[in-house]
């Protein structure tokens, strides 16, 4: 086994047992990033700071300094702010912008320093592409072109963390941040055959992180199987006095469940005690036959392993749709006034006053989407529509959160689709935003409600793209939504089978 097919924890043991070095390990992905530029995965890579890292992680060991993560690399969407690397949100308005700090989460995943002794000393490969401000589905929106997926290089690498995925998935990095306001980290997770978690919200840091729509962002890790997952977001998720949504109590050791059963019943059945809930609202008109059967099979493990299954009723499922595509615009709108050329990224070379000056620079930066939204948003909170539109989908997303309650009075946690197909033809919907829209319809609900879900591989489609199944858990229960894709992920290959199509 090659090392781009390792777990972290088999390279956190190799690099324990100095078998091998974090620059030897670090050198390996970059020539294999090199090799694989055509998948259009990164969109800064900068060998000299990555080895850097590297010595310095290995100066670390070699001193007892070392935790389980240290000099293992690992990939930053390009929505975290980084020291030294290019942060560009995949926009022309932010075209070769370096912060001058590091995001939280950069940070607490980076080299410790004086002021961050707990950071972890992982080893940043560079930024992944993604959408254009993290607003799309399938990475198309992006100002540098799509990521193309690795398991077909004509299809969509999904959205809008498409970059991380096709990173991980192509062995172009061990694992990936991403961040999901809508779907982001699960939707491009399951479209490439990896396991992602967006956390609840404030568990992660935003500080740092490229805002889209504030209360709906969260960061989470996309990696290879529920075990990764879990220990890059024990590393990422700490209290952060910086983000006033981060939590209190937001530092959790998320492995710890994942060897032991759901309860103390039947112990030869690992998820005796569970109970699973099937919204039948996502089992409806417009979920593809694939996947359908797909996940249904994954309800058939889960129940082998010992779970029981009911039927649950999110009611109000299909205004997910409406409501997000109000909400975040509107947070979009205001978020995305600082652009204007004075104080980021790029300013229009010719205009004759002040205001010209705003028009040209942000007309020339931002691309159709990002434009679309702004406008939506802005227009969603002008006076006059605000309470048709604005309050309207704030009072649906308190329905929606309250259904989800209903259902975890039922359940534990709920099992549905990620998406209602697998990864869609490059082009195939880029010209119908709606079409788009309606792609997201699973993924949506939780963000507006806060809570965790997760991306699990589960199968594949007749035409041979990866399908994900999504657990859906309530507040802070990520430990137990890990436990459960892990003890399915012992009994399943899915996640352990990767792409043909990758350089090398
Ligand atoms: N696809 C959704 C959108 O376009 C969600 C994106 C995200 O989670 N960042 O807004």
């Amino acid at each position: 086994m090659s090392w781009h097919q390792k777990t972290l924890a088999q390279l956190s043991k190799l690099l324990i047992n100095k078998e091998i070095s974090s620059l030897e390990l670090s050198n390996f992905f970059l020539e294999r990033m090199a090799l694989a530029k055509n998948l259009n995965a990164y969109l800064d890579v900068r060998p000299e700071l990555t080895q850097a890292q590297a010595k310095e992680a290995d100066r670390l060991r070699s001193s007892g300094k070392a935790g389980p993560l240290t000099g293992i690399p690992i990939a930053h969407k390009d929505v975290f702010v980084t020291k030294g690397w290019t942060t560009t949100a995949a926009s022309k308005i932010l075209e070769g912008y370096i912060s001058p700090f590091d995001a939280a989460v950069v940070e607490s995943l980076g080299m410790p320093s004086e002021q961050t002794p707990q950071s972890a000393g992982m080893v940043c490969l560079g930024k992944t592409n993604m959408d254009e401000f993290a607003m799309g589905s399938s990475n198309e929106n992006s100002a540098y072109g799509p990521a193309l997926n690795p398991w077909n290089l004509k299809r969509v690498s999904g959205g809008s963390s498409g970059g991380s995925a096709v990173a991980v998935a192509a062995g172009l990095a061990p694992i990936a941040t991403g961040t999901d306001t809508g779907g982001s980290i699960r939707q491009p997770a399951a479209f490439c055959g990896l396991s992602g978690i967006k956390p609840s919200y404030g568990r992660v840091s935003r500080y740092g992180m490229i805002a889209y729509a504030s209360s709906l962002d969260q960061a989470g890790p996309i990696g290879k199987s529920a075990e990764d997952c879990a220990m890059l977001l024990s590393a990422m998720s700490f209290h952060d006095p910086r983000d006033s949504t981060s939590l209190i109590d937001s530092g959790e050791d998320y492995t710890r469940y994942l060897n032991s059963s759901w309860s103390d019943q039947d112990q030869s059945k690992p998820l005796t005690g569970l109970r699973v809930g099937l919204p039948k609202e996502f089992y409806a008109d417009g979920l593809s036959h694939d996947v359908a059967q797909a996940v249904l099979s994954a309800k058939e493990a889960l129940h082998a392993l010992g779970a029981s299954v009911c039927e649950v009723s999110l009611p109000k499922t299909k205004l997910s749709i409406p409501v997000y595509y109000v909400l975040a615009p509107a947070e979009a709108s205001s978020n995305l006034s600082r652009y204007d050329g004075v104080r980021y990224g790029h300013r229009a070379k010719e205009y004759s006053d002040l205001v010209e000056m705003y028009q040209r620079s942000r007309s020339e930066g931002f691309g159709a989407e990002v434009k679309r939204r702004i406008l939506v948003g802005s227009y969603v909170l002008s006076h006059g529509y605000y309470d048709a539109y604005y309050l309207q989908a704030q009072k649906i997303r308190r329905i929606i959160a309250a259904d989800f309650q209903t259902a975890f009075s039922q359940c534990d946690v709920i099992l549905g689709p990620v998406a209602p197909d697998v990864a869609w033809g490059l082009g195939e919907k880029s010209q119908d935003p709606l079409q788009m829209y309606l792609e997201d319809i699973y993924t949506l609900s939780t963000n507006l409600a806060g809570l965790p879900a997760m991306s699990v591989p589960c199968g594949f489609s007749k035409d041979g793209m990866p399908i994900g199944m999504q657990l859906i858990g309530n507040y802070f229960s990520e430990a137990r939504l890990l436990q459960i894709a892990h003890q399915y992920q012992r009994t399943s290959d899915w996640h352990l089978r990767s792409p043909n199509e990758v350089a090398t």
